[in-house]
């Protein structure tokens, strides 16, 4: 079904420049291929080392046997952002290579006589990227967590206690990302295996400066910019799942569950620490609630995440979502609104 267009009121209106941004950001990066360094083989230690491409490198690390520094570092230099898409997805292929298992052997050998960096990918994964509004710029997407129960009503409709929860997180795949232009009402498919499909609204929150255990008075710094976003849940398999004390995975992390818009840079928005957020299915208001009710702030969810995983940018956070969430069906029409950015919308087909 070919997605209706609408204005910030209402359906009509002109096509979106998104929606032209939108094809660029799915369709890159090219499927360039890393050519092959022309070394002979097996190559010596100081070839492996020797430059794969002159824009960027990281040290060789002779512990792991990979440039494991290699795509953080080429983001942090402001790389092009289609070479550090290319020069990323080489380096996770050689870290798949030096990681699958039953190539450990031949991969122990290799580190003293290492001649990954002259194979090349046998395909090319694409990069997930959102567009920056008001930008030529893409944002390219690395990981997604959420965070759990984070408003105290939405806590005790799900049978927690918001008062002793510590806070609680789970990722989404960053290829579950469904772009939603601004000013355009994006198909969001119904998915498979549930009968009870949920919304969940939520301001999420872009990392351009990784770290770990970051500090409180540190952590807004290292957000790059804010959107919002939906957290689709199948919630029949999520609570069948957490009654058998299994992961939620099957409930939350399943393709095109993460529809959300382009980003917005900071300078052209402020941090959100408070302001309305809204859902509405078909037009009749659903959640209603305040960012300043959040039990974890921004700045606290990325301090309490960076103690378990090292942030990198490109990291997207779900900042939780707040009570009365609830069912949509094929048909219906989702908008959702946080103050300060454009509305979002959805149409389940
Ligand atoms: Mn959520």
């Amino acid at each position: 079904m070919k997605p209706l267009c609408v204005t910030p009121d209402g359906v009509g209106g002109a096509a979106n420049p998104f929606e032209v941004i939108l094809q660029i950001a799915f369709s890159r990066p090219q499927p360039t291929p890393i050519e092959p360094m022309k070394t002979t083989h097996p190559p010596t230690t100081s070839q492996a080392a020797a430059p794969l491409n002159t824009t960027a490198q990281a040290p060789f690390d002779q512990t792991t046997g990979s440039r494991r520094g290699f795509f953080k570092n080429a983001v942090d230099k402001g790389v092009a952002l289609g070479g550090s898409a290319l020069l990323g997805a080489g380096v996770l292929g050689v870290e798949g290579c030096a990681s699958a298992p039953g190539a450990s052997q031949e991969w122990a050998q290799g580190q003293a006589n290492n001649d990954v960096l002259s194979k090349r990918s046998v395909f090319q994964i694409p990069q997930v990227y959102l567009p920056v509004v008001g930008s030529a710029s893409l944002f390219p997407v690395r990981r997604i967590y959420c965070i759990g129960r984070n408003y105290a009503a939405h806590s005790r409709e799900m049978g927690s206690d918001p008062t002793r929860e510590p806070p609680f997180f789970f990722q989404k795949p960053a290829d579950a990302v469904q772009l939603v232009p601004i000013g355009v009402m994006a198909d969001h498919p119904y998915p498979a295996l549930t009968k009870n499909y949920h919304y969940e609204a939520e301001l999420i929150a872009a990392i351009g400066v990784g770290g770990r255990d970051i500090k409180l008075e540190d952590a807004l710094s290292h957000v790059w910019g804010y959107t919002l976003g939906l957290d689709m849940t199948r919630r029949d398999l999520q609570q069948e799942m957490g009654n058998q004390k299994k992961p939620w995975e099957i409930g939350k992390s399943f393709d095109h569950s993460a529809p959300m818009g382009p980003l917005h840079k900071l300078g052209d928005v402020k941090h959100f620490t408070q302001g309305a957020i809204w859902l509405k299915v078909n037009g009749v208001v659903k959640q209603s609630a305040d960012l300043s009710q959040m039990i974890w702030s921004v700045a606290e969810q990325i301090v309490k995440l960076s103690q378990a995983f090292e942030l990198f940018p490109g990291d997207l956070i779900y900042s939780g979502t707040p009570e009365n969430v609830g069912p949509v069906v094929r048909g219906d029409l989702v908008e959702m609104h946080i103050d300060g950015l454009p509305n979002l919308t959805v149409k389940i087909v």
